[in-house]
């Protein structure tokens, strides 16, 4: 796939215990501490998010966690614990001792919240995505790590802070959802490890798979069937794509935060490489959510039409009509190909 010229990123980095440690004394000694997540929220973002603010609330720490845009929360993660604990993000202190950016690659998927950010005192940035551009004063990065929920397990490890069977919850979810129920090669043994101690931490793993895969609406399955049946196979590309329009959504009464796992519907058929999926959005932009295997990447793909992500999952958002991005995603696609 393309190649795109390179800025400085975490490739190849992993968190040093010592960073680990230097996060902790960062936290201990602030009274005040401020903490956010991307925009267009995961299951990642929001597990991190709000198993860092309750394990961080319960050491007594004064915490104000908000998510860039509060209205984009998905309906299949408002079983989370904590999720009550999330304020608007006009509460989040100016000038805070300490920020912890969670799960973002950079300071611009915090949107509304970066000025905050790059405006406290000291900025922690934790993430795993190698396009991570280390925009921290401390950058807990590790493109190795399954999941941000597994650092923030590693950074509770080391605090000696509790993980409560809530904590346990929330960071199992974050796990759970970015691993593709452990079938993604972030699997690390690793990633394994840390489930298990979520689960004997107590995580409620019963509640955690009925709520985020089995709790669909009916609206969003008839949304589901939607996009399945028009999807189309491009064979020399081994691309399978397919999409959904506002019009869509209005028929079927299905919401944007619901579609995360539309993806994971099409990304299964044989012979392919690369999913994608095109969703207009009410402003008539159109997010493009991409997925490939077997050695192609498709995080490349992403960055050169303005977007990141992982070698394997990736997006970005495009200016243009669902025809127009699909017409620009196939000929980046087709000049990666050729070289
Ligand atoms: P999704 O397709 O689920 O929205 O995103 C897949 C992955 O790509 C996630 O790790 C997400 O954080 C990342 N990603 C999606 N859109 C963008 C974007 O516009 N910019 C960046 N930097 N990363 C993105
Ligand atoms: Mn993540």
């Amino acid at each position: 796939m393309v190649i795109v010229a390179d800025k400085p990123d975490a490739r190849g980095r992993t968190v040093r215990e010592e960073d680990l440690q230097a996060a902790v004394r960062a936290v201990e000694k602030s009274t005040v501490v401020c903490l956010s997540s991307h925009v267009n929220p995961d299951g990642d973002a929001l597990g991190s998010l709000l198993g860092l603010t309750l394990a961080l609330s319960a050491q007594g720490k004064a915490v104000y966690a908000a998510l860039p845009r509060p209205e984009q929360f998905p309906p299949q993660y408002h079983f989370l614990p904590g999720r009550e604990m999330l304020r608007d993000p006009e509460e989040i202190p100016e000038g805070a001792d300490l920020f912890i950016a969670l799960d973002c690659s950079n300071a611009e998927r915090l949107e509304g919240l970066r000025p905050k950010a790059e405006g406290a005192r000291f900025l922690v940035n934790v993430d795993h995505h190698e396009d991570n551009n280390l925009f921290g004063h401390l950058d807990l990065v590790d493109p190795g790590a399954s999941s941000t929920s597994e650092l923030v397990y590693r950074l509770l490890r080391a605090g000696g802070w509790e993980s409560t069977p809530e904590v346990a919850t929330c960071l199992y979810t974050g796990l759970v959802t970015d691993t593709g129920r452990f079938q993604h090669r972030n699997t690390s043994p690793e990633a394994l490890a840390v489930a298990s101690e979520l689960a004997a931490a107590g995580a409620d793993l019963a509640l955690i798979s009925r709520e985020v895969y089995e709790s669909q609406s009916l609206s969003y399955t008839r949304l589901v069937g939607r996009a399945l049946e028009r999807a189309e196979v491009l064979e020399d590309l081994g691309l399978v794509f397919s999409y959904i329009t506002q019009r869509d959504l209005r028929e079927t009464g299905a919401s944007l935060q619901e579609t995360e796992d539309l993806i994971d519907h099409l990304r299964t058929v044989r012979g392919t490489r690369v999913a994608a999926i095109l969703k207009e959005l009410e402003d008539g932009k159109v997010r493009v959510s991409l997925r490939s295997r077997d050695g192609a990447e498709v995080g490349p793909v992403a960055r050169a039409l303005g977007g990141g992500g992982h070698a394997n999952a990736a997006g970005y958002t495009s200016d243009l009509d669902i025809e127009g991005s699909l017409a620009r995603l196939l000929e980046v696609l087709r000049r990666g190909r050729h070289g």
